[in-house]
C-alpha cells in the first residue's frame, strides 16, 4: 500500500514512528508536509499536487496536522477525502476536536460526562461566576495547547479580574468547574479504530495542577476500568476520530472527559506503556484498505 504521513516534522518522533511501522508491514511510506500540498480542483474533481509533483497513488493518509496549521492541514486532509483516499483521522474530527468548546458540544450530543462548562458571547461576570459557589475555577482559551491557556483561579475575585482581562482582550474562553481531587493527574488513552491500545496516567510536576508531559509532568502505565475504558471509546466515535487521544479525569463521581486530541503525541505513551501504537495504526488502514478493494 501507499501511505503517506501528513506532517510538518519528518524527525519528530511520532512521525518516525509511524514511518517505520509503515516500513515494517512492507508499505511505500512517504512523509508530506501538508503546507507544500498544493490543491486544486480541475474538471469537478480534487488534484493534489506536491512541490509540483501530481500525488495520485496514495491509498491512505496518517494526519498529523498541528495546532498552528488546522486551517491549511484540514483543507489538505479534507481534499484527500475529496480523492477517494482513507484517512485514519477525518477533516471534521480535526476540526471539531481542536476548538475545545465545539468538541464539548458534540461529545454533549452523545451524553459524554464531561466536568460542568459555560461558554458565552456576553458574560454577565458575576453571575455567572456565583453560579460555581465560591469554588476554584479553571478558565480555558479555546484553541489553547500543551497546558498553555489553562488558568486555575482559586477565588471569584481572581477569576473575575482575568476573564475581565481577556474580554477585553477580545480573547476566546470558557469556564469549567475543577475538579479538584484528580489532585493534578489524568489519564490518557490511546483508541484506535474503536479499542484501547495504550493508557497512561499523568501526574503534575509539584505546585502546578496541568499534568501535561510538555509542562514537565510525569506518566506510569495505568490499567483502565471498565468505565473508563468504555467512555474512551465512546468518545472517540463520537468524535469520528479512528486514531486520537482521549483525557480522562477520574472524578469522585466517576470518569470525565476533559479534552479529546486527533494529533496525539506518541513518544510519551509508547515509552510509558511499552506499546506500539504505530503498528496499531498500520493495522486499522490496512482492514480499511481491504474493505475498500474490489
Ligand atoms: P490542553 O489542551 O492545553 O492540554 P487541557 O484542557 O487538557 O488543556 O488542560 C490541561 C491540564 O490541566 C489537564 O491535562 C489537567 O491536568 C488540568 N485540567 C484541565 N482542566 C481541568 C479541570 N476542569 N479540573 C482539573 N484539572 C484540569
Amino acid at each position: 500500500m501507499n501511505i503517506a504521513i501528513l506532517s510538518r516534522g519528518e524527525t519528530l518522533y511520532s512521525t518516525k514512528s509511524l514511518q517505520h511501522a509503515a516500513s515494517a508491514r512492507n508499505h511505500n511510506v512517504e512523509i508530506l508536509d501538508p503546507t507544500f500540498c498544493n490543491l486544486e480542483i480541475e474538471n469537478g474533481k480534487a488534484v493534489l499536487y506536491y512541490e509540483g509533483d501530481l500525488i495520485d497513488d496514495l491509498d491512505a493518509i496518517i494526519p498529523r496536522i498541528g495546532a498552528s496549521n488546522t486551517f491549511y492541514g484540514t483543507n489538505v486532509v479534507r481534499h484527500f477525502e475529496a480523492m477517494g483516499v482513507f484517512t485514519v483521522v477525518s477533516s471534521l474530527g480535526i476540526t471539531n476536536s481542536r476548538d475545545k468548546w465545539t468538541c464539548f458540544q458534540v461529545l454533549a450530543k452523545h451524553q459524554i460526562p464531561m466536568p460542568r462548562t459555560l461558554f458565552a458571547s456576553f458574560y454577565d461576570f458575576e453571575e455567572q461566576l456565583n453560579t460555581f459557589k465560591g469554588k476554584p475555577i479553571i478558565i480555558k482559551l479555546l484553541e489553547g495547547t500543551h497546558g498553555e491557556g489553562v488558568i486555575l483561579t482559586e477565588s471569584p475575585q481572581n477569576a473575575l479580574a482575568t476573564i475581565e482581562t481577556l474580554n477585553a482582550a477580545g480573547v476566546k474562553f470558557l469556564l469549567q468547574e475543577y475538579i479538584e481531587e484528580v489532585k493534578g493527574a489524568d489519564v490518557r488513552a490511546i483508541v484506535v479504530d474503536g479499542v484501547v491500545v495504550a493508557a497512561m496516567k499523568r501526574k503534575s510536576k509539584a505546585g502546578d495542577f496541568r499534568s501535561n508531559l510538555h509542562r514537565g509532568g510525569s506518566s506510569e502505565i495505568i490499567e483502565l476500568s471498565t468505565a473508563e475504558e468504555k467512555l474512551a471509546i465512546k468518545a472517540a466515535k463520537a468524535m469520528g476520530l479512528g486514531f486520537c487521544g482521549v483525557d480522562i479525569l477520574q472524578s469522585k463521581i466517576g470518569p470525565l472527559v476533559l479534552e479529546i486530541n486527533s494529533t496525539p503525541g506518541l513518544e510519551g505513551i509508547e515509552n510509558t506503556s511499552g506499546k506500539n501504537i504505530s503498528k496499531s495504526v498500520i493495522g486499522y488502514i490496512e482492514r480499511n484498505i481491504r474493505k475498500l478493494l474490489p
